[in-house]
């Protein structure tokens, strides 16, 4: 199965009928960022710039964002954002009452925090969760993390507790592990998608790293041979309960321009920070001009209705998209979208 390519707006059929009348739909998938502290400091961090500071949500006021999304008609929530969700104390709880609530969740995490009772609630929790983890062996992945070596075998540990509580209780959880591509972690990434295999992940993703402004560190060349060697092992890996595959076709098909010029894609997917700040997306985080507003100030349902959401979308509206983060979350949903609002002159020729 592939896990982490294309886009699923294509299932919510009711909502995009809706959408397409103009009327204001409701989100289909939010990303709460729970803390902006953070355990560990990868090298290739693409939050270094907002400083990991002592912001997190407030246990109370997250429990209430769970009600209020779904209040809102939401289908899934990420917990993730620019610093460990695992740090603050009401993100297993919300993730407890979301998933009461019919609404899906997922957890991107770097896998440290985990101890056997977190694990249990989460594996019967979560649709899905993510572990960060960027080297296959001690040396390459504190190197990455900048931790100490044994955090490796702490991250590695609680990974094969989770493969095996799914496989013994028999929970619908999917687990992944990612690692971003980098020539400090090359020569381990190999090793660790036979450690991903071998804990019960479910998948193994390998993404390129994308040298955007706001993130300070830099990669060297990797050697394209090196590049086949992996994908040709990680091909041979692939079977019925597991899959594992490098992302560089992403980054090639997101290399050339954007064909939309509208990003319809923020009707769908929101993101609200550790500080309670509403953006259209995740690159903008920061820039007040994508904001639509704090969930301190006003409840999601207001902020999702409010004038202020106009008026960031219309900014939006105006800017060239080309301008914008190469393969953003919305990329695929925006070519999607565009062509739904803009169809094919021939589009009756199925
Ligand atoms: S196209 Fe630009 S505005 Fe739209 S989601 Fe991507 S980065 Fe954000």
């Amino acid at each position: 199965m592939n896990y982490m390519s294309g886009h699923k707006l294509y299932y919510h059929l009711d909502r995009l009928v809706e959408w397409k009348k103009d009327n204001n739909v409701s989100p289909v998938y939010a990303e709460i960022g729970p803390t902006s502290l953070c355990n560990h400091r990868c090298l290739m961090c693409g939050y270094e710039h907002l400083g990991h500071k002592n912001e997190s949500l407030e246990y109370g006021r997250m429990m209430e964002l769970v009600e209020e999304l779904h209040q809102s008609g939401i289908n899934s929530i990420v917990f993730a954002g620019d610093g460990e969700p695992l740090l603050n104390k009401a993100t297993i709880p919300s993730i407890e009452r979301a998933t009461q609530l019919g609404v899906d969740c997922g957890l991107s995490t770097n896998g440290f925090l985990l101890d056997e009772k977190k694990a249990a609630i989460l594996a019967g929790s979560l649709k899905w969760i993510r572990f960060s983890i960027n080297g296959g062996n001690n040396k390459e992945y504190s190197l990455v993390h900048r931790t100490s070596e044994k955090a490796f075998d702490t991250v590695i540990n609680n990974l094969g507790m989770l493969g095996q509580l799914k496989s013994e209780r028999g929970h619908n959880i999917t687990i992944g592990v990612q690692c971003v591509m980098l020539p400090e972690n090359m020569d381990s990434i190999s090793e660790l998608a036979d450690i991903a295999k071998d804990s019960g992940a479910d998948y193994f993703i390998v993404k390129p790293f994308y040298p955007v402004e706001k993130i300070s560190y830099r990669s060297g060349e990797i050697h394209s041979d090196a590049i086949e060697l992996l994908r040709h092992k990680l091909k041979g890996m692939t079977d019925d309960n597991f899959s594992a595959d490098i992302r560089l076709l992403e980054l090639e098909s997101n290399s050339g321009k954007r064909v939309y010029k509208k990003c319809y894609g923020i009707d769908f997917i929101v993101i609200i920070t550790s500080t309670g700040d509403v953006y259209s997306c995740l690159p903008h985080i920061g820039d007040e001009r994508f904001k639509f507003g704090n969930i301190h100030e006003n409840c999601f349902p207001e902020i999702w209705s409010g004038k202020r959401k106009k008026d960031v979308k219309e900014f939006i509206d105006s800017l060239n998209k080309n301008s914008c983060q190469p393969n953003c979350r919305n990329h695929r949903i925006n070519e999607f979208l565009w062509d739904l609002k803009h169809p094919h002159m021939h589009k009756n020729f199925i």
